[in-house]
């Protein structure tokens, strides 16, 4: 028995055979063609190739994962499709005279260093998916394919690491899990693999590759985190026992639709979900979420070309409104900035866009975008139970100047003798310390607010969310994040306010009792974890 540590990353357990993941290994050698003409055409069709595989891809993506995590396929096809890359492929093609996969696999090299030498993380990520399209194209040249499972056993796949696509387009009912050498928690894979629902290893080191082989018997722990090859009985025994227990723990979840969210002493919360997309709604009412705590706007923007119409807003809001059915919806105003970046909106270089233009200063700096959305939410608004929620709140005077904006935009709509509802309710995201800090005077000026506890934590430890290296800095427990929270919470309950948590922290089982105790009204979770929020608020006694 050997056992190898790495960080699990979806909290479940497999037992069963391993399969190394072998990807069909092509030499590329620089060839000079005779026909220039002809290896034009044939890397225009190994393109158009890939960006059908892509496409099917996205669509599977979006089916197992959500349209947030299928999103990076279609990046994917844009950067398929980007001038400065194509033309370093066919100038190397048509003016050098090189072969197709020579000049696929330089362009490759070259804007992957380009990427990698950039100071930024996000950018830093993009050179894996440069080297991804490529391979991508170049399996089309060579007509060389990964190799499928090909068998009826689930099995326990491990790789150095898996792109994006890899992982999607494995297929799900053979994967039992997941173990990487590599890779980070923030990954594109790692959140993937967890909206898969697959247990998942990552960062176990390179030499576990060399010494495990295809069909030896494994336990994937992904709650610990740990590989255990060749497991004695012992072993087997309590594992077989711990997928027996999970097992029963999915029925028991399943049991609990329907059930109310209310503890042993009769406190009742409301558990929501969070989504991105209109999409998601489906998944939020399968999983029987009481409402939507957070719609990320954003994806709006982000899945668009230019900025999204009036019109478009209007449906895609008056959807997610309707299919609620007088469940409360709460739209988040777009949070673009930071790592959320979309080309038309033209901001500037900043250095430090974490604490740049981002969310609601854009809205402030550019109110004719802001009124644009607002006007497209309020008159959404009389086809449900609207909240409007504001991010990136650092002081009351923003507060009144988006009142005011609110104001003027319920006027006109008046004048043109559009209607909406006055039934509204303006909440605040409470996501920077100094929101938190002087929540005693922002709660008096709306209805509610929501803890964005994935900010709160950036901000308030100084630790930048997208970056890998100081994950282990990040304590998201930290003293200084309940304090905050707390401080809200006692501000916003004295002055009539309602206070949730929509933040990843809100779906923390260990902190659900404490949260309670701190008189939290409502958790807004990944669609996934509401059942599971449930069940923990069944079991707390807060009279104990
Ligand atoms: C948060 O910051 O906790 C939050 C919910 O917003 P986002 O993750 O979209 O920044
Ligand atoms: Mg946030």
């Amino acid at each position: 028995m050997t056992k190898y540590i790495g960080k699990g990353i979806y909290d479940a357990v497999a037992l069963g055979k391993i399969s190394l993941f072998k990807r069909k290994k092509v030499k590329i050698e620089s060839v000079k063609v005779a026909d220039k003409e002809a290896e034009l055409n044939r890397f225009e069709k190994a393109k158009q190739s890939a960006l059908a595989q892509l496409e099917e891809i996205y669509n599977k993506a979006l089916e197992e994962a959500g349209e947030d995590n299928a999103q990076i396929f279609e990046i994917h096809m844009m950067m398929i499709e980007d001038e400065d890359y194509n033309d370093a492929i066919t100038d190397m093609i048509g003016l050098q005279g090189f072969n197709a996969e020579y000049a696929v696999s330089s362009a490759s090299d070259s804007f992957s260093e380009m990427f990698s030498s950039m100071d930024d993380d996000y950018m830093q990520a993009r050179a894996a998916d440069v080297r991804d399209i490529s391979n991508r194209i170049i399996s089309c040249l060579t007509d060389s394919k990964t190799e499928q499972l090909s068998t009826e056993d689930k099995l326990i796949i491990c790789a150095d690491d898996l792109a994006p696509s890899e992982t999607v387009s494995l297929d799900k009912n053979k994967v039992l899990a997941f173990v990487t050498a590599y890779g980070s928690s923030n990954s594109h894979t790692a959140i993937l693999a967890r909206s898969m629902n697959i247990p998942a290893i990552i960062g176990v080191g390179k030499e576990f590759l060399d010494e495990i082989s295809d069909g030896q018997l494994a336990v994937a722990d992904g709650f610990s985190g740990e590989l255990i090859i060749e497991p004695d009985s012992e072993t087997v025994t309590l594992y077989e026992k711990k997928l027996k227990d999970e097992n029963e723990k999915k029925v028991q979840l399943e049991n609990l639709k329907g059930k109310e969210n209310i503890t042993l002493d009769g406190t009742r919360v409301d558990i929501f979900a969070n989504i991105g997309s209109v999409k998601n709604v489906d998944e939020a009412l399968e999983n029987d979420a009481g409402g939507i705590g957070l719609f990320r706007s954003e994806f709006l923007y982000l899945e668009s070309s230019d900025f999204p119409t009036e019109e478009e807003q209007f449906k895609a809001y008056k959807s997610v409104l309707e299919k609620m059915s007088g469940k409360k919806v709460i739209i988040r105003t777009m949070d673009i900035g930071a790592d959320k970046q979309a080309d038309y909106f033209n901001l500037d270089k900043e250095d430090n866009p974490a604490l740049g233009l981002r969310a609601i200063r854009i809205c402030l700096t550019r109110p004719e975008i802001f009124k644009t959305q607002l006007r497209a939410l309020y008159r959404a608004s009389i086809h449900g139970n609207l909240g409007i929620m504001f991010p990136m709140i650092t002081s009351v005077s923003e507060i009144e100047e988006i009142k005011e904006i609110c104001k003027q935009v319920k006027c006109e709509l008046d004048e043109e003798n559009i209607e909406y509802s006055e039934k509204v309710e303006l909440g605040i995201m409470i996501e920077t310390p100094a929101a938190a800090i002087i929540s005693d005077r922002l709660a008096p000026q709306v209805d509610f607010f929501s803890v964005g506890t994935n900010d709160l934590i950036q901000y308030t430890l100084a630790c930048d969310r997208q970056n890998s290296h100081v994950d282990r800095f990040c304590d998201t427990h930290h003293e200084a994040i309940l304090r905050l929270i707390e401080i809200s919470a006692e501000n916003a309950h004295e002055n009539g306010t309602w206070i949730g948590i929509c933040g990843e922290l809100a779906a923390d089982t260990t902190l659900t009792e404490r949260l309670l105790r701190m008189g939290i009204d409502e958790l807004s979770v990944s669609p996934s974890f509401v059942l599971k929020v449930r069940d923990k608020v069944r079991q707390i006694d807060l009279e104990s």
